[in-house]
């Protein structure tokens, strides 16, 4: 008997070390909702390393936050014209990049569109259209060519007077890629980092599945439009039906395009696919500002990254190398 009992306790045992299970938290992280999934063999391990992964984008907002008076980029957008502002180097390289992202589209993503949130607002507190003139004055102080990087001291000035960075459309994959690095390097053999849409995954789940991650369906945001099987790659999607403003039954969506000053229209869903999350978020704004057939062109001549993109008839477009029918639900 008691032989049995201790064979019984030491199978629980090598069940309980070795047993995997997957852990999630959801929390309000950069003004948005991330929810933080590990693989770990207990509840006591998987917190650890949520708290991790919960810190390190605490701690890039805090160096990207455009709202935040006490961030490195706040100090940028104080000294907009005026002079240039040291900053960490991490900083530096996130807004280099970005710069390269806005010259790689023409201008269809830029950084230093933020000015023109005194125009649109997308917080329920605009009642009418903007006028064609403010539009116009505040594009007048838009253009990625006045953000001077100086790679030697590490500074970065914005030329002109009223001169605004902001990191909306590409802030949050660049956490979830880091916060996926940082939990790699802590072990953790699997995991996602889900940041309002915009995902990054590693590993398999503990069943030797590949993760699979929802898209939401941008005419009814309560249901999936697809589930896909992603292997240690990230998803984003930018989709109109979050944050826009309507008016005369014209829908305008927060994604504005740097050159006109106007939210970019015809698009409702646009999801890439690629290596890393920050480069996929980016991508997936230009595409709304680009419209969906220079958008689907462009995406089509990168390596190693795909799209697919819902116009509002609610058609669904994809780049060459996906095939939609394998991702339906
Ligand atoms: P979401 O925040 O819904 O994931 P996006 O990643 O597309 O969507 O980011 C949209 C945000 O990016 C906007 O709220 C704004 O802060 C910023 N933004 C809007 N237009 C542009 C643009 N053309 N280039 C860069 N950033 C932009
Ligand atoms: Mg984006």
């Amino acid at each position: 008997m008691k032989t049995v009992v201790s064979l019984i306790l030491s199978l629980l045992c090598v069940n309980l070390t070795f047993s995997q299970e997957i852990f999630k938290r959801t929390l309000k992280l950069m003004g948005s909702r991330f929810e933080i999934t590990v693989v770990a063999t207990d509840s006591i391990e998987a917190n650890g390393y949520i708290n991790l992964a919960i810190n390190e984008i605490t701690r890039i907002e805090k160096l990207i936050s455009s709202w935040d008076p006490a961030s490195q980029t706040s100090e940028i957008n104080r000294n907009a014209g005026i002079k240039p502002v040291k900053v960490d180097e991490e900083l530096y390289n996130l807004i280099a990049r970005a710069v390269e992202i806005s010259k790689l589209t023409d201008g269809a993503f830029d950084i230093s569109f933020a000015s023109m949130d005194k125009i649109w607002k997308f917080d329920g507190s605009m009642t009418e259209m903007p006028s064609e003139e403010a539009i116009k004055q505040s594009v007048a102080k838009v253009g990625y060519k006045n953000i001077i990087l100086d790679p030697e001291n590490l500074t970065v000035l914005l030329k002109l007077e009223g001169m605004k960075l902001g990191f909306g459309a590409i802030g949050k994959g660049y956490a979830a890629d880091k916060a996926k690095k940082l939990l790699m390097e802590k072990g953790v053999s699997s995991g996602i980092i889900n940041a309002s849409g915009d995902m990054n995954t590693w590993g398999k789940q503990p069943s030797g599945d590949f993760w699979k991650v929802a898209i939401t369906n941008p005419m009814d945001k309560n249901k999936a439009f697809a589930t896909l099987a992603i292997d240690e790659s990230a998803v984003v999607t930018s989709g109109n039906y979050e944050k826009y403003v309507a008016f005369n039954n014209v829908r305008y969506t927060h994604i504005i395009d740097p050159r006109t000053g106007y939210p970019a229209t015809g698009i409702i869903s646009a999801t890439v696919f690629a290596p890393k999350a920050e480069i996929a978020d980016a991508l997936a704004t230009s595409i709304f500002v680009m419209g969906k057939d220079v958008g689907i062109d462009f995406i089509n001549q990168l390596p190693k990254i795909e799209c697919i993109v819902i116009d509002e008839k609610g058609e669904i477009f994809t780049s060459k190398n996906i095939d939609i029918e394998t991702f339906k639900n």
